[in-house]
């Protein structure tokens, strides 16, 4: 009986590998084309200035509508674009995207906010980003400033030396970069001396029991004061209550972003948003 059960245990777990691995090499298979098929969209979450309430900035997140799966998270597929390389050419049709709406809205009288836009390791570690990211820029004309790079800790200190020369290269060039996901990588806190980092965005595992959780408390109002002292500026994410802000904004955070102002919208929408404020 045991022994049967651990059979069986054991074809429902290799069905399962096998189930997940098909859908890797068909979402693999999908995504070469997804491009080309203009399949991929970028929806924009805005940020919010603590003090004034006012959006300052969008982020600008993947969206793959297949027209068979439907929707797929970039949870799932981002890692197999990093995997397959075709996070090179996904993510520079992302920053020309992102960056030439940005033209867009500010032609169109929209005050000028900054835009976050997400970069894997694999692209960081191209040399000739800092002039891929100038010539987007010129192409979009658009000032550097407004043009906001988010990177995980993990990017960063994976090939430290290489990052420190990147990083330099595109704060000369006047690029700003945030990191992402703040708290949950490598958390070598010497690299926020050596890298020109602009801003610290608070990871939502933090946020998330802001209201309750001591420890949770504690983390927050920390990394507030250090990049406060150290003249970074911080953004809170995944904020979804009235609670979690109020906090937020009684320890001096500068900017917020979260489903509790909205989800991340299409273009339309996201304009639609600014304007009503
Ligand atoms: P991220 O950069 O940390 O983006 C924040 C994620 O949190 C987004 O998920 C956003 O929709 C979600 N979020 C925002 N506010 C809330 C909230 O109040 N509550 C909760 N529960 N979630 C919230 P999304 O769009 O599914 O993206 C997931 C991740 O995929 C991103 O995390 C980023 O790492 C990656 N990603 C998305 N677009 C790109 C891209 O263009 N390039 C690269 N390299 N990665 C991307
Ligand atoms: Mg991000
Ligand atoms: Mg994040
Ligand atoms: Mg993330």
């Amino acid at each position: 009986r045991a022994k049967a059960d651990g059979r069986n245990g054991y074809r429902f777990y290799t069905a399962q590998i096998q189930a997940h691995s098909d859908r890797m090499l068909l979402l693999d298979n999908a995504l070469r084309r997804a491009l080309e098929r203009k399949q991929l969209e970028l929806h924009y979450q805005p940020q919010i200035a603590l003090m004034s309430g006012q959006v300052v900035g969008a982020e600008a997140l993947l969206r793959w509508t297949h027209p068979e799966l439907g929707a797929i998270s970039p949870v799932e597929f981002i890692p197999i674009a990093e995997n397959n390389g075709l996070i090179l050419p996904i993510g520079e049709w992302v920053m020309r995207t992102a960056t030439r709406q940005l033209s867009t809205w500010i032609a169109r009288g929209m005050a000028p906010i900054t835009m976050a836009v997400n970069l894997s390791a694999l692209q960081f570690r191209n040399p000739n980003l800092p002039q891929l990211v100038t010539r987007i820029l010129e192409d979009a004309a658009l000032p550097p400033q407004l043009l906001e790079i988010e990177l995980t800790e993990g990017v960063a200190m994976t090939h430290p030396l290489e990052a420190v020369a990147v990083m330099n290269e595109l704060h000369q060039r006047g690029v700003r970069m945030a990191i992402d996901d703040f708290g949950t990588g490598y958390s070598s806190l010497s690299y926020l001396k050596k890298f020109q980092v602009y801003k610290l965005k608070i990871d939502q595992s933090f946020v998330r029991d802001i209201t309750e959780d001591p420890d949770d408390k504690a983390i927050v109002g920390a990394v507030i004061s250090m990049a406060s002292s150290l003249g970074l500026q911080t953004i809170a994410e995944g904020v979804e209550t009235e609670g979690q802000l109020e906090f937020l904004r009684a320890r001096g955070c500068n900017e917020a972003q979260g489903f509790y102002f909205s989800r991340p919208l299409p273009t339309q929408a996201f304009e639609d948003f600014v304007r009503k404020q």
